[in-house]
């Protein structure tokens, strides 16, 4: 399996109606990432988060839209299973018990078998184990390992399809952590310049060692080295769908934009100048803010609009008003076209990936919270005041720090965001979500 870092993805792939919807919201629970208030996605689930005993990864479901008449599902099938082997580490391929062996089925597995991709092949409806066992068998004869029975609305067999999926990511972490490029996702809509800058910043740098060639992956990572530093740049853009209607080209691009920003520490969001930044584009910084990961806001094209010498505030501010979510995250005016300011980008990216993963000593944050809470008193409620104990920082990339209280329900978002801005005061933490995390100790 190839190295990548970050949670490993899992694509589910199937026919429609042999269940993969009731398996992903089971799998999801609660925790489902649904893509807001957009016209057209808001009823899909594009991708989740789940964990299963220590292990954790990103569900996506690759299927787009539903089939309007039988003969379209295999075409369908085969983009849903291009794009599952081009995003996930594990593919999950969903069959229907009742439904038996269909034809669809062979030629998607052949498929799958060429990718060599890890696939677990799950047989879904096995509503009773001893009744269906010789259908599932039957499996077996699609040639891609053994049929693993569960029932996704009954919620069996669950457990031992999760072993198997987490049997293949990567064991060995340690090799990871020798890889210490920094790994930079470049995303934004279409036609914002994504290709552009990359092109631009390989161009100037001419060391490329690139596995592109002939390959259509949704994602596409290039080693850059610049000024002796190791870079890993992984873009989007690569991939382009004809005809396809606008609802599957947005579903496409969110997964796209998943999988790409779950590979890397750093996001450079690129947007365009001349049209402004949108709610896509939030939508697509929601990804990167949601991940924890660190966020530069390049405005490219910076070239082709007028300028006076009020522009650059107004398009901070439009910026800062659209992303509220994410003040943190630098913002900086390019042109891939012209080459301005590309230089001073990777310098922003160095800084962005120290703060991404500075680490502050826990001597030091308790200073900072008691002078906060000296300044300002935690709040009270029925006569119950909430009094903070000790903060210490649990993790980096993001950042991360755990606050001990007496009663998490007394610990109101608005004191979590004045420590963090007490925080924020003390370190330079620019470009980087910070993560704070509640625990009581009585
Ligand atoms: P999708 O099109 O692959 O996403 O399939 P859905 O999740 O929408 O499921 C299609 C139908 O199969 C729905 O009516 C489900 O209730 C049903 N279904 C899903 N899982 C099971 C199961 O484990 N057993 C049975 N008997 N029905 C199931
Ligand atoms: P992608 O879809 O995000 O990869 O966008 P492309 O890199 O393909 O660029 C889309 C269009 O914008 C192309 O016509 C580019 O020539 C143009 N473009 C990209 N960057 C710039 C820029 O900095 N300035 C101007 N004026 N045009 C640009």
């Amino acid at each position: 399996m190839s190295k990548r870092k970050g949670k490993p993805v899992v694509a589910v792939v199937g026919r429609p109606n042999v269940g993969k919807s009731t398996l992903f919201n089971m799998l999801a629970g609660q925790r489902i990432s649904i893509v807001k208030d957009t016209p057209g996605i808001t009823r899909d689930r594009i991708y989740a988060d789940v964990s299963w005993l220590d292990r954790s990864f990103t569900l996506i479901d690759t299927g787009g839209i539903e089939p309007d008449s039988s003969d379209v599902i295999l075409s369908q099938m085969r983009e849903q299973a291009e794009i599952a082997i081009n995003t996930a580490d594990v593919i999950l391929f969903m069959v229907d018990v009742k439904q038996g062996l269909v034809d669809s089925d062979a030629k998607v597995a052949d498929m799958l078998r060429r990718s060599r991709k890890p696939v677990v092949l799950v047989v879904n409806k096995v509503d009773n184990f001893e009744k269906y066992m010789a259908d599932v068998y039957e499996f077996y004869n699609l040639g891609i390992g053994e049929p693993i029975p569960i029932s996704a609305a009954n919620q069996m067999g669950i457990g031992d399809m999760l072993d198997e999926v987490i049997k293949y990511f990567d064991e060995d972490s340690t090799e990871e952590e020798e890889d210490d490029r920094i790994r930079v996702a470049i995303v934004g809509k279409p036609n914002v310049g994504k290709s552009s800058l990359i092109n631009r910043l390989l161009g100037e740098n001419r060391l490329i060692v690139s596995d592109i060639a002939g390959t259509t992956r949704d994602a596409v990572d290039t080693p850059v080295t610049h000024n002796g530093k190791d870079y890993v740049f992984i873009d989007t853009a690569g991939l382009r769908r004809k005809n396809k209607i606008k609802e599957e080209l947005e579903h496409f691009m969110i997964l796209r934009t998943v999988s790409a920003v779950e590979r890397a520490d750093i996001v450079v969001l690129v947007i365009d100048a001349v049209e402004g930044v949108t709610e896509q584009d939030a939508k697509i910084a929601g990804i990167a803010h949601d991940r924890g990961k660190a966020t530069i806001i390049a405005v490219n094209k910076w070239d082709a609009i007028e300028k006076t010498e009020k522009t650059v505030r107004e398009y901070e501010s439009r910026i800062r008003e659209v992303l509220s979510f994410m003040p943190y995250a630098k913002i900086t005016f390019i042109s891939a076209k012209s080459g301005q300011r590309l230089v001073k980008l990777y310098d922003l990216i160095d800084t962005v990936a120290e703060n991404h993963a500075m680490r502050v000593a826990t001597g030091v944050l308790n200073e900072i919270m008691a002078e906060a809470v000296a300044m300002q008193q935690p709040p009270s409620d029925k006569g119950r005041r909430l009094k903070l104990f000790y903060i210490t920082q649990a993790s980096v990339k993001p950042p991360t720090f755990v606050i001990f209280v007496n009663d998490k329900n007394l610990m109101h978002f608005s004191y979590t965001r004045y420590i963090e801005n007490k925080i924020r005061e003390a370190f330079d933490f620019q470009g980087t979500p910070l993560k704070f995390i509640i625990r009581e100790r009585k």
